[in-house]
């Protein structure tokens, strides 16, 4: 099954009642119409009346996001027609090296499969409905690291700040790649933050960057769910990387920690169920957009509460797939250390 992004949050918070997208779309999603209209009617992201609200710092996020709203218009563009021959072990390599370069993380690369790919786009009015077709065989992913004493500051604005950090590194990684691609002959997209027309996490999970869990994000072996993702796609045939899987959701099945921390009650602490053939948790997104639209933050409680984000053992975690007893000792570490969700109560040196 293949989403569309007119149904994600983010599209439907935007749709604005009297306008014709507002009108077509409840037509046809009758049953989300009130909870929308609800979640539309509270004060909202970084706005005044939230109860998160400081002058100055709201406005650096919100700068920020306007920020990324431009850098986003150059996600295409023109290919040179000039095509260079290029070996693909080679420029495998070099792509990798090239976005750590520019400050990934991680990097990995995977045949993309349409699954991946959003049905239809929604979050841009401009582009509102199309289809998402013609899409491209690779893709490279990356994972850049948000500082932990930024995301233990969730719900509060640092933790914010820290997020749109991420979005920009991200961003800027992926125009640089792209560009890159294009200059040598091969079209190339760059899927950013408001500009993706794939879900970052699955594209993420199939190159080998870590696994979904059970808040629904990618967790990675090396910084847990406290990382923010970029995509480009691209024609240009590349070397594939492998999907891994290191135990991830046997290990949320023992913890919960997400789940149990979350404010609104959004994160599901049940056994996961199917989608598209994987075991798979549901997230309520409905409840966590309240909570970001009551804060003016995007919250985050979630990844500063789970345990891959406060750098376990890399060498336990390599171990313990198949393991219960390493799982369990991981647990059990986190908790003597951790009485508590990892909480930073001071304000940012500057912010
Ligand atoms: S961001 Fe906050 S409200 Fe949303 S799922 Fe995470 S903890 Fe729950
Ligand atoms: S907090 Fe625990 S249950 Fe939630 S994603 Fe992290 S490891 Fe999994």
């Amino acid at each position: 099954m293949r989403f569309d992004e007119r149904d994600i949050m983010f599209a439907r918070i935007n749709y604005e009642p009297g306008t014709k997208i507002y009108e077509e779309y409840y037509k046809k999603n009758p049953e989300k119409k009130e909870m929308d209209d609800f979640l539309r009617s509270l004060p909202g992201f970084m706005v005044e009346e939230a109860f998160s609200f400081d002058p100055l710092n709201s406005g650096l996020v919100n700068g920020t996001y306007r920020f990324l709203g431009d850098l986003k218009k150059n996600a295409e563009g023109k290919t040179s027609d000039e095509k260079h021959e290029v070996d693909k072990d080679t420029i495998s390599s070099k792509l990798k090296h090239i976005a750590k370069y520019y400050g990934a993380d991680l990097v990995g690369i995977t045949e993309m499969k349409d699954v991946f790919y959003y049905t239809h786009r929604g979050r841009e009015k401009e582009h509102h409905g199309q289809k998402v077709e013609n899409t491209h065989k690779y893709g490279i992913v990356f994972a850049v690291e948000l500082e932990k004493n930024m995301v233990n500051r969730a719900p509060r604005l640092g933790q914010s700040l820290e997020t749109t950090r991420g979005y920009v590194k991200a961003g800027m990684i992926g125009m640089i790649l792209s560009y890159y691609l294009r200059e040598l002959g091969y079209d190339a997209r760059n899927h950013m933050d408001g500009n993706y027309l794939l879900t970052a996490p699955f594209t993420a999970e199939a190159a080998g960057l870590g696994q979904l869990g059970r808040m629904g994000i990618l967790i990675t072996k090396e910084y847990g769910p406290r990382v923010r993702l970029g995509v480009v796609t691209t024609d240009l045939e590349l070397n594939t990387d492998q999907r891994e899987n290191f135990g991830m959701k046997e290990f949320c099945k023992i913890c919960n920690k997400c789940a149990e921390n979350c404010p609104s009650g959004a994160i599901d602490e049940e056994a996961p169920g199917q989608l598209n053939g994987e075991e798979r948790w549901k997230t309520e997104v409905e409840k966590c957009f309240k909570v970001w639209q009551m804060s003016g933050t995007d919250c985050g409680i979630c990844i500063s509460s789970c345990p891959f984000a406060q750098n376990l053992d890399l060498e336990k975690i390599n171990k313990m797939k198949d393991n219960p007893e390493v799982m369990r000792d991981i647990l059990r570490e986190y908790n003597k250390e951790n009485k508590e969700r990892p909480y930073n109560e001071s304000e940012h040196e500057w912010l």
